[in-house]
C-alpha cells in the first residue's frame, strides 16, 4: 500500500517540477562511501593493469591484457566479444544486457599505451605519498579500473544486475590513432544513448573535458635538381630551400584565436653538404576547433605551390580526428555530470583541450559526449605519469550515477 502511495507522490512531485528530495543526498553520500571502502580494491587493479604492459605496436602484449580484462568484465555478468585485427591487438567489446530496455551508455576506453615492452623495468609500477605510478597509470589504466569498479557497485545496489544497459569498447590501437577501431567505436556509439570516455581527466582539479580540438597530419614533398655545389651551383634547383620557404607560407595560416594551429615537427632532406639537395620533406599536425575550418585549410595546404617554379610539391594527409566540439547535447551531459558531482560534495570543471581522443568521433556523429571522466593526476606519456589515488572513489561515484542516469 505505501509503495502505491509513493509511487502516487513522485508523479505529483515530478508534475510541479519540486527538487530532488532530501533522500538523494544521503543515498549519494552513501555510494561515496561504498567507493571509499574500496579505494584500495581500485588501486590494486590499477596496479594489476599496469603491471601487464600493452603498447600499442606489440599485439601479444595488448591480447594479454585484453584477456585478462575479458574476464574481470565477465565476472561482472558482462558478455565480451573480441574483435579481431591483424595488426594491433584485439578490440574488446562487453555488453551488458537488462531486463530494462532502451539505448545503452556506451563506456568508451583504449587498452594500449604508448610505452615500449620493458618499460616497466626502468619505470616500475609503484604506490607513494598518496599515487599510483607507472606507464599507463593515468592514461588509461585508472580509466579501465573506474569502469570495472562503477559497474560492481551498480550491481550490488542493483540486486546483481545493471539499472541500464550497458556497453563497454576498449580500443587497442587508440594511441596510434584509432584507424582499425573507428568504424567500430562508431557504430556503438550510434546505438548508444550516450558516451562517456575514461580518459584521463584535465588538471589536478579534474576537469572534465567538454571540448578538444580535431586532428590532422600532412606531408609535403618537395623534389628539386640536384648537382654539384661547386661546379654546377646553377644547375641544381634546392629543395631545401623551397621547403624552407613554404615552411614560413605555413606558419602564417596559424589563427590561434581561432584554435587553429599548424606545427612542422619533422623536417628531411638532402644527402651531402656539396650537393644541391633534390629532395626535403616536412610533416605537420594540423589542429581545429571547429569542424567548419577542416576544409578550408586542408584547401588551403592543398594549394600551395612552388616558389621556385623549377621544384615540385607533392602534399599529401588530411584531418583524421574530426573535433569535438561542445554541442549541446555535450553541454546537457556535463551540466547532468556537475549536479550528481555537486551531490557528492564537489565542484566538477569543464576544460577545452587541444588533444584529441575516440571522444572526438563519437561527439562529431552527434551522440552526447563526455570525456575526460578518468583518473586525475599528471605526466601522460611521460616518465613521471601518476593517478592521485584520493580522487578515485568520487570519480566511481559519478561514473556510476552519470550511467544510471543518463
Ligand atoms: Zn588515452
Amino acid at each position: 500500500m505505501k509503495r502505491a502511495q509513493k509511487k502516487k507522490d513522485q508523479v505529483k512531485i515530478a508534475q510541479v517540477k519540486a527538487p530532488a528530495t532530501k533522500a538523494v543526498p544521503a543515498e549519494s553520500a552513501n555510494r561515496l562511501r561504498f567507493f571509499l571502502d574500496r579505494k584500495d580494491a581500485i588501486t590494486e587493479t590499477i596496479r594489476q593493469l599496469v603491471e601487464i604492459e600493452s603498447p600499442s605496436d606489440n599485439k601479444p602484449a595488448v591480447d594479454r591484457l585484453g584477456a585478462l580484462l575479458a574476464g574481470r568484465f565477465e565476472g561482472l555478468g558482462g558478455h565480451a566479444k573480441f574483435h579481431r585485427t591483424q595488426d594491433f591487438g584485439d578490440h574488446l567489446q562487453v555488453d551488458f544486457a537488462t531486463e530494462r530496455s532502451g539505448k545503452p551508455v556506451l563506456l568508451l576506453g583504449h587498452i594500449d599505451t604508448v610505452y615500449p615492452l620493458g618499460t616497466l623495468a626502468g619505470m616500475p609500477c609503484r604506490v607513494d605519498d598518496g599515487r599510483l605510478w607507472g606507464p599507463g597509470a593515468l592514461d588509461m589504466k585508472s580509466g579501465i579500473a573506474l569502469m570495472l569498479h562503477a559497474l560492481d557497485g551498480l550491481r550490488t545496489w542493483h540486486n546483481d544486475s545493471l539499472p541500464r544497459p550497458v556497453t563497454v569498447l576498449l580500443v587497442s590501437d587508440e594511441e596510434v590513432g584509432s584507424e582499425s577501431s573507428r568504424p567500430i567505436t562508431e557504430s556503438l556509439a550510434r546505438r548508444s544513448a550516450a558516451v562517456l570516455v575514461l580518459e584521463p581527466s584535465y588538471g589536478l582539479k579534474g576537469a572534465v573535458k567538454t571540448a578538444r580540438k580535431g586532428v590532422g597530419e600532412y606531408t609535403i614533398k618537395v623534389m628539386g635538381k640536384a648537382a654539384h655545389s661547386g661546379l654546377d651551383f646553377d644547375k641544381g634547383e634546392s629543395a631545401i630551400v623551397e621547403l624552407a620557404r613554404q615552411i614560413t607560407a605555413i606558419s602564417k595560416l596559424v589563427d590561434v584565436k581561432r584554435g587553429l594551429t599548424l606545427n612542422v615537427g619533422l623536417i628531411s632532406g638532402g644527402t651531402r653538404t656539396n650537393v644541391i639537395p633534390a629532395q626535403a620533406t616536412a610533416s605537420l599536425d594540423v589542429r581545429v576547433a571547429r569542424m567548419k575550418d577542416a576544409p578550408g585549410i586542408d584547401r588551403q595546404l592543398r594549394a600551395l605551390r612552388p616558389f621556385n617554379r623549377k621544384c615540385k610539391l607533392e602534399i599529401k594527409g588530411g584531418i583524421n580526428r574530426p573535433p569535438m566540439e561542445r554541442t549541446a547535447g555535450v553541454a546537457a551531459l556535463y551540466r547532468q555530470a556537475s549536479e550528481i558531482a555537486k551531490r557528492l560534495g564537489w565542484k566538477l570543471e569543464e576544460a577545452s583541450v587541444g588533444g584529441g581522443s575516440d571522444g572526438n568521433f563519437t561527439a562529431n556523429l552527434g551522440i552526447p559526449t563526455l570525456d575526460g571522466l578518468g583518473g586525475v593526476g599528471e605526466g601522460a606519456h611521460a616518465t613521471h605519469e601518476y593517478v592521485a589515488i584520493s580522487e578515485l572513489p568520487r570519480r566511481a561515484a559519478l561514473l556510476a550515477e552519470l550511467i544510471e542516469s543518463v
